[in-house]
């Protein structure tokens, strides 16, 4: 059995179904697409069609004794960019790591089954945030076929133009024309400034760094190769959880501490102590996730 639909203009979508009926009018679209008519041959429908419009919804819960859920079953957001397949494939991942940490590890179940939701979900409210960007942005359009003509800047028919601008496909595409025109999501914004290459050569062995306001070191189940595993992130609200080695937890942890009153090179001085090793080892991979951090804006220098 398969489910089979056709995504269609609003009003084009009204008057045919009122003019043929439900039935009729998804037999034409298929008919009107020769490869989806081929591959659906002389099959029957069992059910019949239903009419869906406001496609966003997402379950309050994907995740229970004994289930979980996956793909649309736990969520979907307007099919405007094709996210659906990519969705229920990354939750396959991600939900089988849970199913395997689940099974294999039951004191770690319920820490992993709130990271996956906690992945899952912010994937999810990212894709409605650029949805509804985009939306937003077209307020004054009658038609997003037509606004994606004027996106592309192409000759082409509305529809064409559309489908270009939204697979990504347009060399001025879609995402240019959100930087250039529309409102970006605040940590977006921030990203980008943050990715700017001011801080990449300055030498960070004398910074002071504190935590940014509102992050945490936190411990917690985290996606490792295939399942999840005890360790740390960095977790903040609105943020993708930023998974951290055993290292780098101890600098957070050390940065939490002393806020802002102890530079990078005292500190991999204490981490080296307490943990055995020679300063020479530690100190560099904490100098680069120090830089890395500044450019993130997860750790600020000075008085910013
Ligand atoms: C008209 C339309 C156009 C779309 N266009 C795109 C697009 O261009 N790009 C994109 O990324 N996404 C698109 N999507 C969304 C995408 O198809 C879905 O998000 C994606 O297929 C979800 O995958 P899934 O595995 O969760 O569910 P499905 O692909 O629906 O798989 C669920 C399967 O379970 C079967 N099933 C149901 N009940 C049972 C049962 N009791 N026992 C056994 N089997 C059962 C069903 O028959 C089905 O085969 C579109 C959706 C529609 C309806």
């Amino acid at each position: 059995m398969s489910s089979i639909g056709a995504v269609v203009d609003r009003d084009f979508g009204a008057s045919s179904i009122r003019a043929s009926g439900l039935h009729t009018f998804l037999k034409d679209q298929i008919s009107a697409s020769p490869r989806s008519a081929a591959m659906v041959g002389d099959a029957t429908i069992h059910s019949p069609p239903k009419a869906v419009r406001d496609w966003s919804y997402s379950a309050s819960s994907m995740t229970g004794p004994g289930w979980v859920l996956l793909g649309d079953a736990a969520c979907f957001v307007d099919p405007l960019f094709s996210t659906g397949v990519h969705l229920a494939v990354t939750a396959a991942h991600i939900g089988a790591a849970y199913v395997v940490s689940a099974l294999s590890d039951p004191d770690l179940a319920d820490e992993a089954s709130a990271s996956f939701e906690r992945m899952y979900r912010t994937q999810y409210e990212h894709f409605h945030e650029l949805a509804r960007l985009f939306y937003a942005g077209n307020r004054s359009v009658d038609s997003y076929f037509w606004e994606a003509r004027r996106i592309t800047r192409e000759q082409r028919p509305p529809r064409e133009a559309f489908v270009r601008a939204v697979s990504g496909q347009a060399a001025a595409g879609y995402e240019r024309s959100v930087l250039s025109r529309a409102e970006l999501p605040g940590n977006f914004e921030k990203a980008l400034q943050s990715a700017r290459p001011k801080n990449s050569t300055a030498d960070v062995a004398d910074v002071r760094p504190r935590l940014a306001a509102g992050l945490a070191l936190v411990n917690t189940a985290v996606l490792g190769d295939g399942r999840f595993e005890r360790g740390h992130v960095i977790r903040g609200d609105n943020r993708v959880d930023l998974p951290v080695s055993p290292l780098i937890g101890h600098l957070v942890r050390h940065v939490e501490r002393h806020r802002g009153t102890a530079t990078v090179s005292q500190m991999a001085r204490d981490i080296a102590v307490q943990n055995g090793v020679p300063p020479e080892r530690v100190q560099p991979p904490l100098l680069e996730a120090t830089r890395l951090l500044l450019r993130d804006g997860v750790l600020l220098a000075g008085d910013h």
